[in-house]
């Protein structure tokens, strides 16, 4: 079970969750004003290979992969071409190559039966897709632009917890919670906001709240 933050945030007195909401997405906008997806793609179907590697490991490494990867597999017969164990040394360095390059050639095998080669677009289709999970499903939609739900990783829920908008641990748990306190138009970029406040300020150990634009008045867990 990872860390729980939720005892954090009864440090200090603010006001009531959905008064903060607003102002707490404003002041981390101006702050981390180039928070977005840090997995380079060009097309849907770069980013759902993207989204589907990153499990377990960095951004970065994944970046470092597909940028080779994506000069030699550019559509779902690619990926079915080549023998698996190819497939896999070509996205060893992810980690749990494996089990991806399973996920990644039941995945493709569906888009070209099912879906005209193309990435679906509604959410339950995604959803369909061996390897993909909510997490992937969510990430890939906000994207496309059309967010069905919010991406809760390891950084959205400790902020969250930390800034008293959840109680929960389980993520399918906290992502419903985020769901019904942040606006619909939020939805895509509020995980980059917790994401990047959450690397450069909010560290999982040492959070540096002298430097944080909402330690006076709008985190609970303020330690100033
Ligand atoms: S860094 Fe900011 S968000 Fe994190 S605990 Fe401190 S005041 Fe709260």
């Amino acid at each position: 079970m990872p860390r729980s933050y939720v005892a954090e945030a009864r440090r200090k007195k603010v006001a009531p969750k959905k008064e903060r909401i607003r102002p707490v997405i404003e002041r981390l906008a101006v702050e981390h004003a180039d928070a977005k997806i840090a997995l380079t793609f060009r097309s849907p179907l770069e980013l759902l290979v993207s989204v589907m590697l990153s499990a377990q490991t960095t951004d970065v490494n994944v970046n470092r992969v597909t940028e080779k990867l994506f000069v030699k597999y550019r559509k779902p017969e690619d990926y079915l071409a080549v023998p698996v164990e190819e497939l896999e040394q070509d996205i060893f360095a992810t980690g749990f190559y494996r089990q991806k390059a399973k996920s990644l050639r039941g995945t493709m095998t569906m888009l070209i039966e099912q879906f005209d080669g193309e990435v679906p677009e509604a959410f339950d289709d995604l959803l369909k897709l061996p390897g993909v999970a909510r997490k992937t499903a969510n990430v890939v939609s906000a994207e496309r632009g059309d967010a069905q739900g919010i991406v809760v990783d390891t950084h959205v829920r400790r902020l969250s917890q930390r800034l008293g908008f959840t109680k929960q641990e389980d993520p399918v748990k906290v992502e419903r919670d985020l769901m019904r306190l942040v606006p619909r138009e939020d939805w895509a970029r509020f995980p980059h906001l917790m994401i990047w406040h959450g690397r450069r300020i909010c560290d999982a150990r040492k959070p540096r709240c002298e430097e944080c634009p909402l330690a006076l008045d709008l985190c609970p867990s303020s330690r100033i």
